[in-house]
């Protein structure tokens, strides 16, 4: 089996599944009892925190657990609208987030929040000029992806961040790291608030971390008891959360080394790939090394993709929480239906070997000219 899919998720590392088991079986208590077993298990928590808070350059009361990036978002958007609607009732997010986001906005909308998309330009770099413009008085938070889950086009957050501070000081600045943590450096003090998912770096499904600047206001969605953290009540997930420190302890280090290693592998891709002149390159030269998206002309995605499963290749279309087949960041950078109808992500992780890039590219070549032959006999 080849997978190259490595966006939509990854397969749980072994070191990170031995702290799961380990702590499975050792920390049965609940962090929330009083007696001895429940203080081990909060103690577990507390240095596992620590551990993360440590590496990121923050505080461990910034760390909020959540199940994922999805919820963290959630978190991030409405819990900050609606602690500070005093302030104002605008959200500017851009045209290349998550679906959740979208989502999210969607649902703002509805109870009476304004919601303005920043634009950007081909390369998928943020209008900065247009940002400057939608930055209000009453805008209470910016929402811009470190690193876009589709072609993998990185922001420049610091800079994003001085723009929006010089219009608005107090307008905040939420940035959805999902697909940039253990791929490239981020640097959390850029940002006020910052989303995270563990199973995006070799940890089990079912965790990920909202980072909240101690100086930001949320208001919690959900609502119970919990001894430590009332953005997230109830039983704290003891395993789940030391896998999770233990995973992003290990995806960030040696980074730039393996960053190195997938730009080797990305750059094969790219030059054997680039032989097909019928192909279309909609990552761009801001895309980080790991994600790699094209478009076929005249080969539907999922006829391709099942294509390739049948040799035991596994490649995504667009994002995998995408509910249509229409790419929305291709869209918003090409402003092209059939290009942004037709992507395929081939996302690649410094456990690709070249071994298995060697292997996809083979396939690719032998399923691209069956297909592609097959269509142009048809039409
Ligand atoms: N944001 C981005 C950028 C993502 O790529 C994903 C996962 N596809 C999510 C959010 C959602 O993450 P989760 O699966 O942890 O809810």
């Amino acid at each position: 089996m080849i997978y190259l899919d490595y966006s939509a998720t990854t397969p749980v590392s072994f070191e990170v599944l031995d702290t799961f088991n380990r702590t499975t079986k050792d920390f049965i208590g609940n962090p929330n009892s009083l007696h001895k077993l429940g203080t081990k298990s909060q103690e577990l928590i507390n240095s596992a925190t620590k551990q993360i808070a440590d590496i990121c350059n923050i505080m461990p009361r910034e760390v909020i657990y959540t199940s994922g990036a999805t919820e963290a978002n959630n978190l991030a958007l409405i819990g900050v609208m609606m602690k500070n609607h005093h302030q104002g009732k605008h959200l500017i997010v851009s045209k290349l987030e998550h679906p959740s986001i979208y989502k999210i906005c969607d649902y703002l909308t509805s109870v009476g929040f304004e919601v303005s998309y920043v634009d950007n330009d081909e390369d998928g770099l943020i209008n900065f000029e247009h940002l400057k413009k939608l930055v209000r008085e009453d805008t209470v938070l910016v929402s811009i992806c470190a690193v876009n889950s589709e072609t993998g086009v990185r922001q420049p957050l610091k800079m994003i961040r001085q723009i929006i501070k010089k219009e608005n000081n107090n307008t905040l600045l939420h940035s959805d790291f999902t697909q940039a943590i253990g791929k490239v450096p981020v640097n959390f003090n850029d940002v006020d608030l910052a989303s995270l998912s563990g199973h995006k770096f070799f940890c089990p499904k079912g965790i990920g971390m909202l980072y909240r600047n101690e100086k930001v206001k949320i208001q919690p969605l959900i609502y119970g008891s919990s001894k430590s953290n009332e953005l997230h009540p109830g039983t704290p997930a003891v395993a789940l959360i030391a896998a999770f420190s233990k995973a992003l302890r290990i995806a960030l280090t040696d980074l730039e080394k393996k960053e190195r290693f997938v730009t080797r592998l990305n750059e094969k891709i790219v030059k054997e790939l680039s032989i097909h002149k019928d192909i279309i390159f909609n990552s761009t030269k801001y895309s980080i090394p790991h994600i790699l998206n094209i478009s076929l002309n005249y080969i539907k995605p999922e006829t391709f993709i099942h294509a390739m499963e049948e040799k035991e290749v596994y490649i995504g279309t667009n994002t995998a929480c995408s509910s249509g087949d229409l790419s929305t960041s291709v869209m918003a950078m090409y402003n092209d239906k059939k290009r942004a109808t037709s992507t395929i992500r081939i996302s690649i992780s410094h456990i690709t070997t070249s071994d298995e890039v060697n292997q996809f590219l083979m396939h690719f070549n032998n399923v691209y000219n069956s297909l592609n032959n097959l269509t142009s006999k048809e039409g």
